[in-house]
Formats: structure tokens, sequence, C-alpha cells
């Protein structure tokens, strides 16, 4: 049987659910850029199960229900609830070093997944990181920032050598909706949306 690494599953306050809550898991100092990443790839899961229920915002942060989704997604590897890509871009929680990773080496684009109709979560790694992680833990804070700036200073390189490539930035701005940086001389968007978005590499 195949075994899916779940993430992201919170506490839904059930008789001795051993999950945590999102609140323990928030750092807002991290990379815009590498939680916009982070949101397209898991946006980008492929629906394994549908439950019956919408979920809720554990932040009550007033999201429609139908927008936290009502469905597990999988990359093949990880699945996870819909709703985790909300808590990433808007409240700012962090996520396994591992998972990060894995989707950084997948170009943060999510691969269509084989898997198995039986296909099981398996939430042995998410409690075990949940229970270790958690913000009174420094040494996860110094991980996850390790995990950051790492990605960061690889993008950063990555958006260096576009623009060598393109031999500058155009005088026109990007044409991804809402982002103002100028676009790469020849191509209608900047080196961040080209690369995170859609894939660009020089
Ligand atoms: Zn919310
Ligand atoms: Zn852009």
């Amino acid at each position: 049987m195949q075994r899916l690494i779940a993430i992201g599953y919170w506490n839904d306050g059930s008789d001795g659910c051993s999950l945590h809550n999102p609140q323990e898991f928030v750092d807002s100092r991290g990379s815009v850029a590498l939680r916009e990443s982070i949101f397209h790839y898991l946006q980008g899961g492929r629906s394994g199960a549908q439950y019956l229920g919408y979920s809720w915002c554990r932040f009550d942060c007033g999201i429609d229900e139908t927008k936290m989704g009502s469905a597990d997604l999988t990359d093949g590897v990880w699945i996870w609830p819909e709703g985790l890509a909300h808590y990433v871009a808007c409240h700012d929680v962090r996520l396994p070093a591992e998972f990060i990773e894995h989707a950084r080496a997948n170009g943060f684009q999510t691969p269509t997944p084989v898997f198995e109709d039986d296909a099981v979560g398996d939430f042995d790694f998410w409690i075990e990181w949940c229970d270790s992680n958690t913000n009174g833990d420094p040494e996860a804070q110094k991980l996850w920032r390790r995990t950051q700036d790492e990605i960061d200073s690889a993008d950063r390189a990555i958006v260096e050598k576009l623009i060598e490539k393109h031999g500058g930035l155009s005088e026109t701005t990007c044409a991804w909706a809402g982002c103002e940086d100028l676009a790469l001389r020849e191509l209608a968007f900047c080196p961040s949306c080209a690369h995170n978005k859609m894939n660009y590499w020089p």
C-alpha cells in the first residue's frame, strides 16, 4: 500500500486528537517570494480524497469556508488539506524543511502525482515534526530561517542569470497581475515571476 506523508492537518478539538494548532507555527519573518512559491505548489496538488464538509480557518479570519476547501491534495509523495495554502499565504504558518526542499527540487511546480487508489496518509512524520517544531523551540526557528536563506540566495542567483541572459530589464512593467517590477528585455515578465510562477530557467 502506498503511503503519502501527511502535513498541515490541525487539531479538530475532538477527544484524544494529538494534532497541534497552526498558531504554534506562525513565523512572519520569512521571504514573501518563498511563501508565494509554496502557496502555488500547495494549490497545484491533485485531489486525493473529498470530505463531506468544508474546513474552516483556525484563525477565524473570516475567509469563506468554501475557499478553505474540502479535499486532500497530493503531489504523489506528500498529502495535505486543500486549506493549507491559505495558512501559508495569509497566516505565515511555516512548514517542514523536508517538504519545502521537495517542492523546490520540483522547481515549485507541483508534479502530476502517480498514486494508487488505496494510498493512505501517514501522520507519523507530521506529528513528530509538530511536537518538536513549535514556536517555543528556538532550534526550529533557526532551521526555518536557514532554509529560507538558502532558497533566497538560490533565487537571487537565478534572477541575476536571467537578467544577464536577456541583456537587462526592459522599461515596461511585468505582465503578472499585481506585480510592479520591470519585465526582462524581450519578455513580458520580470525575472522573479518568470522563474517562480512560470518555471522559466536561465
Ligand atoms: Zn484565515
Ligand atoms: Zn513580476
